[in-house]
């Protein structure tokens, strides 16, 4: 079975960044599961794994404008602690989510001096070539709860309480 639209896919994956360095991986855990054409992944990896069966192996390697995005400076932002002043004990490193142009995007606290506190909204990986080794262990068809979630229920996937 192919993996296409609606389809239930599940991968062992391994993401380096440029210099080899093992940025997140699958390896030794469960497999992680996931509905292809549902954003689930960034597109460019979704556009590799596009009619790759059980058995598969490969590698690809994804740009910024397929992958966490291209940085952009004006999502860096210094704005008052006090306007903050819902979001707990501030720390650097600390993460929280903002609505920007209709958009929610997540914000990391990268440096608090005086009464300011210094924001970036860009992922983490913002910038960077995803290279991803790529397992296709399992290809099987959605259950109905899973379309219509937009998501995979079960090992390797979403738990609802
Ligand atoms: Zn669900």
């Amino acid at each position: 079975m192919m993996i296409q639209k609606d389809r239930v896919a599940l991968i062992h994956y391994t993401l380096t960044d440029d210099g080899g360095s093992v940025i997140d991986s699958s390896a030794g855990g469960e497999p992680l599961a996931y509905l292809h054409g549902n954003g689930n992944l960034v597109p460019g990896l979704e556009t590799a794994l596009e009619g790759k069966q059980a058995g598969d192996k490969f590698k690809v390697t994804v740009a910024p404008a397929e992958g966490y995005g291209v940085r952009d400076e004006r999502l860096v932002q210094r704005v008052p602690k006090r306007s903050l002043a819902g979001a707990g004990e501030l720390r650097k490193g600390m993460q929280f989510q903002a609505q920007v142009g209709g958009t929610v995007r997540l914000f990391t606290v990268t440096a608090i001096i005086g009464d300011m506190v210094s924001l970036d909204g860009n992922h983490t990986l913002a910038d960077k070539n995803l290279n991803f080794q790529i397992d296709v262990v399992e290809v099987r068809e959605a259950s109905a709860e899973e379309l219509d979630h937009g998501h995979v229920h079960g090992p390797g996937g979403h738990h609802h309480h």
